[in-house]
């Protein structure tokens, strides 16, 4: 009887083990802090999937040329040229450089929406949309915090 107990109760805990496992993959290994000086706000965004008030982000006014990267990476997701005033409060883009995010189906809100996150450190940036004014239709909705602008020369 005793012993009937002790592989059960060894059974469910290698069950949890077992159904936590991707979660923590999906945690610790595809997505990482790496600039130690990031805000909370900025924390929040890119490992919490949280949003930025709309009309905050100093990017919104930003129209010179460079390119946008990842604030806590650093890797290089936008070029000037794709960007666009969306009139929505984000900073919005018509395209990211080839390769610079992944994308996944988020259902929260009530919403099937599509999220992208960096490819380099995983972080969540913000949600791609089919609507946008220009020949690729996209339109990337993004966080100001999550991104750096560096402008050219
Ligand atoms: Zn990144």
């Amino acid at each position: 009887m005793h012993l009937r107990r002790n592989f059960l109760k060894l059974l469910s805990f290698s069950y949890l083990l077992f159904i936590s496992m991707p979660y923590k993959f999906l945690n610790s290994a595809s997505k990482k802090i790496i600039n130690p000086d990031l805000s909370k706000a900025q924390k929040d965004i890119m490992f919490n999937e949280g949003t930025e008030r709309p009309f905050t982000s100093d990017l919104l006014k930003e129209d010179r040329e460079g390119f946008y990267h990842c604030a806590n990476c650093g890797a290089k997701l936008f070029s000037s040229t794709a960007k666009f005033d969306s009139g929505t409060g984000w900073p919005s883009f018509s395209e990211a450089l080839p390769g610079a995010f992944k994308t996944k189906i988020d259902y929260s809100f009530g919403m099937k929406r599509v999220e992208y996150h960096c490819s380099n450190c995983g972080a969540h940036h913000g949600h791609v949309f089919l609507d946008g004014p220009t020949t690729t239709g996209k339109r990337f909705c993004n966080n100001g915090l999550c991104l750096i602008f560096i402008p050219d020369n």
